[in-house]
């Protein structure tokens, strides 16, 4: 099989899982987004996901999306694109003029570049902020104690536009715990949007609660370089 078609088959078979997994929780399979995550994907294969219908889009470094989209996106208006990955207080300025969404806000630091850059360019995408729920030192996000603290100052003090949470769960632990603690912070702050679930995972996140899953190789293929 060639590419494209490949391509359009495996985005059909994952969006078939997620109406079945929408399903099997007594939810509706539109209240579920598909995040393409196309970091460190060939251009053949995100030109075919883009012919097979797909617009929305992960990244999880700016530069490289800024090189992969900037052209591209003139031809889809309607593309969508969202910053999964961390980001430093420096590029907050390029992320805010690029992206559609930036799900990566952890630190006071970063509210408060995101919060100028946002008040300089007259715009702001809309922010999710990354929690931690495993509390492993070398992950970024917010630690869940600390999250409730965190939203409301995002909000309140840096009048960010902040829609829900993002977290990234231990590789080694089974994530529905992390899933279930995600959702309880959300509702308890009264967010809407739930980032959770990967390839490996995002039926579990779906039956959680989760409203955009992030998959990758499932779509894709393997990537091409180190993560
Ligand atoms: C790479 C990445 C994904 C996609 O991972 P897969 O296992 O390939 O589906 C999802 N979320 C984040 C934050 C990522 O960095």
């Amino acid at each position: 099989m060639s590419v494209p078609s490949d391509i359009a088959a495996a985005r059909a078979a994952i969006l078939g899982r997620i109406a079945k997994a929408a399903q099997a929780a007594g939810r509706a399979s539109e209240s579920i987004t598909l995040t393409a995550v196309s970091k460190q994907q060939p251009d053949e294969r995100v030109e075919a996901m883009l012919a097979a219908g797909q617009r929305v889009f992960g990244e999880n470094r700016v530069q490289e999306a800024q090189a992969r989209w900037s052209t591209r996106r003139e031809h889809f208006p309607d593309l969508h694109l969202r910053l999964i990955g961390p980001l430093q207080s420096n590029k907050a300025a390029d992320a805010v003029a690029f992206f559609d969404a930036i799900e990566s806000l952890d630190r006071p630091k970063l509210a408060t570049a995101l919060a100028d850059a946002a008040q300089k360019q007259g715009r702001s995408p809309e922010i999710l902020v990354q929690v931690n729920t495993g509390e492993e030192p070398q992950k970024s996000g917010i630690s869940p104690t600390e999250a409730d603290a965190f939203i409301r100052a995002a909000r309140e003090d840096y009048g960010l536009p902040v829609r829900g949470l993002m977290c990234i769960p231990p590789l080694d632990e089974e994530p529905a715990m992390h899933f279930a603690l995600l959702a309880k912070i959300a509702t308890r702050n009264g967010l809407t949007q739930l980032s959770m679930g990967m390839s490996d995972d995002f039926e579990t996140a779906i039956r959680f609660g989760a409203t955009q899953v992030r998959v990758g190789s499932a779509l894709f293929g393997a990537r091409s370089g180190p993560a």
